[in-house]
């Protein structure tokens, strides 16, 4: 068979149902009555690249394809055009396309806004809702081109409309679904949290009761044997836990708006690392952890102070809530330019499924209620530890116990003289 090309005259065949949908006013039905069209040699190769795209727009089904002309009067319809909008090439060509705009929309000039923006852009896109032939509404993402000839002359538009109703429902449903885990999140968030701030308020009402019941009956017996001083500081250690609740709270809303501002000074993390190990001492004796204490090299570097101390207490307290009873190995050296401060408990370990997630908010990976907990000190932790451009990593193994390390920059924050901000997260 000979190429068509090959021939004096070549053809180019239009389907009976293409050259029906187009009708007679078509630019592809000129001299087609029978759906041929014949170019002479001369005139073949542009014309058959035309035609080609001619063709092309007319098959195309998954985007409504058509011309207007200046005054947003449709010239040209395509299959996808008809099958998007509902209506046959017959019924719509020479028709406004306002008439696929919701009355709402066609109300405030939105149709002539759209060509009027195309005119000055060359090119305008939107996404929003239009009208089908039967009424129904879909949602659609629509490019209006401006089409100027050589001599700068608005000759009509082109425009491309897809039907993006699917993918809106679906953005829809996810978007509900975030919603709903949001809801979900914030009620557990606020149940774990109002159970959070009654631990330490309970106890502190009982001993505020006992203390004005002894005071309005035997005031004596209170200073007996230093009693009233011992339980002022009892009462003063369940305010403290109190307030160190409350301030995690704040760093949390803090953070969420990029501001957990930094305080770098000249410190030596060492000394800190073992003035938080005696400060908690106490307490990590009382449930039967020995704390080892690996740091007797002065580590100069440039940090926030309160903050590292923070998240040293943080990594800390979880390891003695979570290793109570076993031995918890502190350390910090230095490796190149970085500090690297280790925490090492031998306590219930962390699931690997869980590894990843327990340094967002609000996660905690454990359920047994004996463990306290907002699920926040590691998150607090790792954005501090970001701050100052460190990173922190767990190790762990169920039932054997884990590791946390922080690597951070000795001088990571010299450059940054001044109140350094969070990144918003
Ligand atoms: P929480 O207030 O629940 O302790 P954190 O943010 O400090 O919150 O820790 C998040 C979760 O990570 C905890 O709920 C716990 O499941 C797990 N976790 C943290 N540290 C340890 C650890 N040393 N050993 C075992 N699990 C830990």
């Amino acid at each position: 068979m000979r190429h068509p090309l090959a021939c004096r005259h070549w053809r180019v065949l239009l389907s009976g149902r293409t050259r029906r949908e187009l009708g007679d006013n078509h630019p592809l039905s000129l001299n087609s009555s029978d759906g041929v069209i014949t170019y002479s040699r001369g005139e073949r190769s542009n014309r058959d690249t035309a035609d080609q795209l001619r063709l092309l727009i007319a098959s195309v089904t998954d985007y409504a394809i058509l011309t207007l002309d200046v005054r947003g009067h449709i010239a040209s319809w395509n299959l996808g055009a008809e099958r998007i909008k509902g209506y046959r090439a017959s019924e719509i060509l020479g028709q406004h396309f306002s008439r696929f705009y919701p009355p709402e929309d066609v109300a405030w000039g939105k149709p002539d806004w759209e060509l009027e923006s195309a005119i000055r852009l060359g090119r305008f896109e939107d996404e929003g809702w239009r009208l089908r032939k039967d009424g129904t509404r879909f949602w659609a993402n629509v490019v209006i081109t401006a089409l100027f000839d050589e001599s700068g002359e608005l000759r009509g538009f082109g425009k491309v409309t897809r039907d993006f109703t699917q993918r809106k429902h679906a953005e829809e449903t996810r978007e509900l679904e975030r919603l709903r885990e949001a809801l979900h999140a914030r009620d557990e968030f606020l149940s774990v949290a109002s159970h959070e701030l009654k631990t330490p308020l309970t106890p502190l009402q009982l001993k505020l009761s006992s203390l004005r019941r002894a005071a309005e009956k035997n005031p004596e017996s209170l200073l007996a044997d230093g009693k009233l001083s011992r339980e002022l500081a009892a009462a003063s250690g369940q305010v403290r836990k109190l307030a160190d609740l409350i301030d995690d709270l704040l760093d949390v809303s803090r953070i969420n708006v990029g501001r957990l501002p930094l305080q770098p000074e000249r410190m030596d993390l060492a000394a800190l690392l073992r003035d938080v190990a005696l400060r908690y001492g106490p307490q990590a004796a009382s449930l039967g952890c020995h704390l080892d204490v690996s740091a007797s090299h002065a580590i100069e570097g440039t940090w926030d102070r309160r903050r590292m101390e923070q998240a040293v207490t943080n990594l800390l307290t979880n390891a003695i809530k979570y290793g109570a009873g076993k031995p918890i190995h502190l350390s910090v050296k230095v490796s190149e330019t970085l500090a690297v401060l280790t925490v090492r408990d031998e306590g219930i370990g962390i699931a690997p499924v869980h590894q990843h997630r327990i340094f967002e908010r609000f996660v905690r990976a454990v359920s047994d209620p004996h463990y306290g907990g907002m699920g926040l000190g590691l998150f607090i932790t790792h954005q501090i530890v970001e701050a100052h451009h460190g990173t922190i990593t767990v190790e762990s193994e169920l039932g054997k116990g884990s590791v946390f390390t922080l690597r951070i920059p000795r001088e990571g924050l010299v450059a940054t003289c001044g109140p350094t901000a969070v990144p918003r997260v």
